[in-house]
């Protein structure tokens, strides 16, 4: 069976990787208009975590984790794997509704992962004093004792009350993750080519697809075609002859060389979970409200602030994101930036990192801006498996959690396509899920959470 995949983001590159080791697979032309991992996968802020609040997606993250560490271990670290964790901070003491989040979203676990450290003198917190993936800890730790806080995260605001310190969580470089995959897939059965996917034609004897390249327009037969579009995904289903459930929202992310030293090199990722007004002063906020355009900067925002020691203790950048919106956008293959964003999410994550403040007015060069699209459904679950006509399949809906998700995307969508093993919960990360009322209504009320 030849197979014809459309786009070489991390989606399509997982895809023709563990197609590339499964058995019956005759060719696999993996096709982009651009270089591999040159979109929305080059902007990934590369980081990973096991921690959602429904089970299954638990239970793929830490799939596509054990993955990533058998690639991690068989090419001696190539994709430099860490693992100091995500520290998810609020000025909440009463936390039974992330409890709560977290109980279920391990909830298939067979041990205890969760462990409270309320107590003075807590002595079985374990600092990620260590980057190494191996050295790290299983599950979570909530902290809750303002001293352990201090001392654990001594670049923290002093009014957090809480630290939840999700453990099997940290970073890769996502660009040689996608680079190993490449050159081992081409190793066995897989060709690139380089043109834009105009057209399909589907007939019982499989796809027709039509390739506008530099040298001329190009046709593709297939007996499987794969949908690995990114942002176009949809428009690409819609070639094909399906309609997908997905809208694109436009995020930012900004990095600079923090030569104030402001953010601890050994930090675990960090999020700020409350909302906020943003830290203007009397009249700068009275200068924003008094514009409708930039009025909603001077309002309460969502929470879900990002920090991040870029490179750890090798670097000296800092990266700070930021997801408060939600509106959809029409894909574009230049992302628009606002260029507002970078003081907007340094005043929001300087509350979280006061000494951030040093920064305000006068951002520090070198810096960098730049964004893509979170490519989501409205539960924000991926959509994996099969779509449209028979031999048909697509890898898309993403969002925010592509890169960490790509290695147990892939090899899911290869064994759907041979017909191999796959884990109970694989139908309800592909359109099936849709037909099981009860599902959709509790992922939608759930969707919030993980939009991270
Ligand atoms: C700012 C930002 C930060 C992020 N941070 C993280 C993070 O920390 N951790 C994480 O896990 N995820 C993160 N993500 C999400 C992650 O980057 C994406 O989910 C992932 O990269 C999507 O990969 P993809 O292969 O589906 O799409 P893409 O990388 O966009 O690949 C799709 C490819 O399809 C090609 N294509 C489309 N249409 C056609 C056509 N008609 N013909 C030929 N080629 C076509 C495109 O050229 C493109 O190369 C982030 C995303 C953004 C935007």
């Amino acid at each position: 069976m030849d197979v014809a995949i459309i786009g070489a983001g991390i989606a399509g590159i997982a895809a023709a990787y563990y197609l590339s080791r499964s058995t019956g697979i005759g060719s696999i032309t993996l096709i982009d208009r651009g270089q591999p991992m040159a979109f929305t996968s080059a902007q990934s802020g590369e980081n990973y975590r096991n921690w959602w609040p429904h089970p299954t997606m638990t239970a793929f993250t830490d799939l596509s984790i054990d993955l990533m560490e058998e690639l991690a271990r068989e090419s001696d670290d190539r994709f430099s794997m860490t693992r100091r964790g995500y520290a998810l901070a609020t000025r909440r003491g009463d936390i039974d509704d992330l409890m709560h989040a977290l109980t279920v979203g391990y909830s298939d676990s067979e041990r205890d992962l969760i462990r409270v450290h309320d107590q003075p003198g807590s002595r079985c917190y374990r600092r990620p004093l260590s980057a190494d993936w191996r050295a790290a800890p299983e599950g979570v730790d909530v902290l809750q004792d303002p001293a352990l806080i201090g001392e654990s995260f001594p670049g923290f605001a002093g009014d957090i009350r809480t630290v939840i310190h999700i453990r099997r969580a940290g970073d890769v470089d996502s660009q040689q993750l996608g680079q190993l995959m490449l050159e081992r897939a081409r190793e066995k059965n897989m060709v690139r080519l380089t043109g834009e996917v105009i057209s399909v034609e589907a007939d019982p004897q499989g796809f027709s697809i039509e390739v506008s390249a530099a040298d001329g327009k190009q046709t593709v037969q297939a007996d499987v075609l794969v949908n690995a579009a990114g942002p176009f995904v949809g428009r690409v289903g819609k070639m094909i002859g399906y309609d997908l459930p997905v809208k694109n929202v436009r995020q930012q992310k900004v990095a600079f060389d923090d030569r104030a030293k402001t953010i601890l090199r050994d930090m675990p990722f960090s999020i700020d979970l409350d909302p906020l007004t943003l830290d203007w002063n009397r009249e700068e906020a009275a200068l924003l409200l008094a514009d409708p355009r930039t009025a909603w900067l001077a309002q309460p925002m969502p929470g879900a602030i990002h920090c991040k020691a870029e490179g750890g203790e090798r670097g000296t950048w800092v990266k700070l994101g930021w997801a408060f919106t939600s509106e959809p956008s029409a894909p574009g293959w230049t992302p628009e930036l606002d260029d507002t964003f970078p003081e907007v999410v340094l005043r929001g994550a300087a509350r979280l990192h006061p000494a951030l403040k040093s920064y305000y007015g006068r951002f520090p060069r070198p810096m960098s801006h730049y964004g893509g699209y979170y490519t989501m459904t409205e539960e924000n679950w991926p959509i994996i498996g099969r779509a449209g006509p028979d031999g048909s399949y697509v890898v898309g809906a993403l969002s925010g959690f592509g890169t960490m998700a790509a290695c147990a995307a892939g090899y899911l969508l290869a064994q759907s396509i041979t017909g191999g093993l796959l884990p109970s919960y694989a139908a309800s990360l592909g359109l099936d899920r849709l037909a099981i009322p009860q599902l959709m209504k509790t992922l939608r009320a759930a969707a919030h959470t993980s939009v991270l």
